[in-house]
Parts: C-alpha cells; sequence; structure tokens
C-alpha cells in the first residue's frame, strides 16, 4: 500500500508525501519547513462572460512565478543544503502540494449562482502540483510500474479528498509536457485543478454524455458506446488490455490524439478498482512510451483526465476517460491553434486518426511491451 505523510509548508499550504508500496515511515523532523515565506495571496477573481455563459479566471498574480529555472533552484526537487525547495525532505517518492501561484483558491466556497454580465465573484478552488519523481530529468514514461502505480494513487486520493470541499464541481488532473505547451518547469510533474464551475468542455461533453445515457434508459454510457463501436471497427485502436482500451478517435482534432478509458462506467480515478489501478499504472506507461517513440526527441503532449463532474444532472452519465493530445505534426513542426480553432473552436486535422493509430501501432515493440502482458497491440485493421 501507498504510505500517506500530510504535513503543512512555512505559509500554510497542504503538502502529502505519497511513498512507494512497503517504504518506511517518514522522520518527523525532516517535514518541517524552515523556510520564511510570505502569506498567502487573496484568491483572484472569477468574471462571467455573458456572452458564452462561461466563467474566466482572472489570476494577474501569477505572473511572478517561477519561469524554468536552472536544475539547482528547481522548487520541487528535494530540499538540499543549497537549495531549500517547496518540498523539505531530502528525498520523496511522490508529493502532492498546494500550488504557491495558484489559478484557484486558496480559499474555496461558492460563486454566484445566477450570473449576469458583471458578474464577478473570488477564484475559489485549489491548485495543486504533484511531482511525479525525486529525479529532476526524466518523463512519466521513464517511471517503473511502482511509480506510476503511487502517482495514480496520488491522482485518486486527491480526486476524492478535492471533490468534497465546499463549491467544488469538478477536478482536473492533467500533465502538460514539453516547452512547446509551455510547462513552467521541466521536472516532471503534472497538476491538478479543482474547479469552483463546470469547466466549458466538460459540460458540452456532459451534455452529450447526459442525451445518450438518457434515451439507453441509463443502460449504457455515451463512452461505453463508442468503446464498443471503435474495438468493433478495429481500424483506430492502439492497444488493449482487461480493463481499459486506447484508440484515437474517429472525429480527433489533433496531429497526435488518443482517449485510454476504463471498459467499466466509473466518474472517476477514485472509482477504480485496485485491479484496475494495478493495470492502468502498466497500460498508460506503455501509451505513454509509444507516443514518445513517435519521434526522435520526445513528444510535446497534454494528458487530461475527464472526471465526470459533481453537478447531480450530469456526473450519472459520466464515464472517465484520458485524453492524450499533441500539437506536433512532424518532427520538427508543431500545429499552432489559429483562425478557425482558436477563433471558432473548429478544428482542422491535416493526419487522418487511423494513420496516427497506425503508427502508435506499429513502435510496439521490445522496447515498450515489457512487463506483464496486460496489454497487446491488435494487428492492423482487427475486430476483437
Ligand atoms: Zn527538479
Amino acid at each position: 500500500m501507498t504510505r500517506l505523510t500530510s504535513t503543512r509548508l512555512a505559509d500554510g499550504r497542504e503538502l502529502i508525501y505519497f511513498d512507494d508500496a512497503g517504504s518506511p515511515e517518514r522522520e518527523p523532523s525532516l517535514l518541517e519547513d524552515h523556510r520564511d515565506l510570505p502569506p498567502r495571496a487573496e484568491p483572484g477573481e472569477v468574471r462571467y462572460d455573458t456572452l458564452s455563459g462561461e466563467w474566466v479566471a482572472v489570476a494577474a498574480h501569477r505572473q511572478s512565478r517561477t519561469h524554468l529555472p536552472p536544475a539547482e533552484q528547481c522548487p520541487i526537487c528535494p530540499t538540499t543544503s543549497r537549495n531549500a525547495s517547496e518540498i523539505p525532505a531530502p528525498d520523496y517518492d511522490v508529493v502532492v502540494f498546494e500550488n504557491r501561484f495558484p489559478s484557484l483558491g486558496p480559499a474555496v466556497g461558492r460563486i454566484p449562482a445566477a450570473p449576469a454580465w458583471g458578474t464577478a465573484g473570488p477564484a475559489y478552488g485549489r491548485c495543486e502540483v504533484v511531482s511525479f519523481t525525486p529525479s529532476h530529468t526524466g518523463s512519466f514514461a521513464e517511471l517503473g510500474e511502482t511509480r506510476a502505480r503511487t502517482v495514480i494513487e496520488a491522482w485518486s486520493h486527491r480526486t476524492e479528498a478535492l471533490s468534497a470541499l465546499p463549491g467544488i464541481q469538478q477536478v482536473f488532473p492533467f500533465e502538460n509536457r514539453g516547452a512547446d505547451i509551455g510547462v513552467t518547469l521541466h521536472h516532471p510533474h503534472g497538476q491538478i485543478y479543482a474547479y469552483p464551475y463546470v469547466t466549458p468542455r466538460a459540460a458540452s461533453l456532459g451534455a452529450a454524455a447526459s442525451r445518450h445515457f438518457d434515451a439507453s434508459k441509463g443502460r449504457e454510457s455515451l463512452t461505453s458506446s463508442i468503446l464498443n463501436a471503435e474495438r468493433q471497427d478495429g481500424s483506430r485502436m492502439v492497444l488493449e488490455s482487461g480493463h481499459f482500451s486506447a484508440y484515437v478517435p474517429f472525429a480527433a482534432r489533433w496531429p497526435l490524439e488518443v482517449h485510454l478509458v476504463p471498459h467499466r462506467q466509473v466518474p472517476d480515478l477514485a472509482a477504480l478498482s485496485g485491479e484496475e489501478r494495478d493495470e492502468l499504472a502498466h497500460v498508460y506507461l506503455e501509451l505513454l512510451k509509444r507516443v514518445d517513440a513517435l519521434y526522435p526527441t520526445p513528444t510535446p503532449y497534454i494528458s487530461a483526465w475527464h472526471q465526470a463532474p459533481l453537478d447531480a444532472a450530469l456526473r450519472p452519465s459520466g464515464h472517465l476517460h484520458l485524453q492524450l493530445t499533441s500539437p506536433r505534426r512532424a518532427a520538427d513542426k508543431l500545429k499552432y491553434l489559429a483562425g478557425s480553432e482558436a477563433a471558432m473552436g473548429a478544428f482542422i486535422n491535416d493526419a487522418t486518426p487511423e494513420s496516427a493509430a497506425e503508427r502508435l501501432r506499429a513502435v510496439a515493440g521490445d522496447s515498450v511491451t515489457r512487463g506483464r502482458e496486460t496489454a497487446h497491440t491488435l494487428p492492423e485493421g482487427a475486430s476483437t
């Protein structure tokens, strides 16, 4: 079992060590943060955009945050005599802590329920940082299965805990990977946002999911239906295991886009069983290794966990899935969101989803299929 140790940083922020199974208990004296930190800032603001019906967070105070610091000043490496980092301990496995420069929070509460033009409120919520490893270099794909499993445990724990905070409507674990995506720290890490509203994307996906779920009288989620169709068709499947499947969606928006879906309808990571979490560690690593094997240099990506919003109308139809996208369309070319995509939300994909899936199947080799035989590559065009 993963061992949890919760502590507080000098300015009161929560920090939790998630240590790999079998780790010894943490020495209490090494948990103390000896830095002299300024008090935490008040939350920024959320403003309601009546034109679109969407909330926008205004976080002007984040301008002063750390930007690509050198390794010896990394804020998420373990603390040394020369670098008093955000993590007081001299070593750790996985750690989660409240972001010092949050877009949302630190206070939580309810934002105005019936907004109109001019409605603003405190940017309630929580932004957390998840450090995947004490090592400054490397990537998620290079974590072993034990460590990946600990990260999954951390995501699940935080999903459950943040969902229980007052006013939280949606919990979103994600990883921005690569300078091309705009990361501000090279150290392998992800983030978790807990929003005081349902995000625009979750609202539109949730509406479609609810329509399907209601039409089937609650027998089938929209994601289950799509998963069955993709498995039958086979041409966009990437990999399959006992509890998870990954495919390039029929109408993928990005040059590289993969959805990883649990076969069982669960609302979020916290609802996965121990066996499913074990398998996810293996399958997710395999997927990331394939993504990285596509090009000579590491593939920039956004790995986004779509979890069911807490809204009682949207939650029953929710079905957890991972959406991994990359803007890279060739070894040295990126897709930029320009006029059609940025202004109209109308995507134009330069690569066929079938060719992207074929490439992700073809890169499966000895380098990416080591480990338990729980995931296998489907032969081209295969049905299951
Ligand atoms: Zn670091």
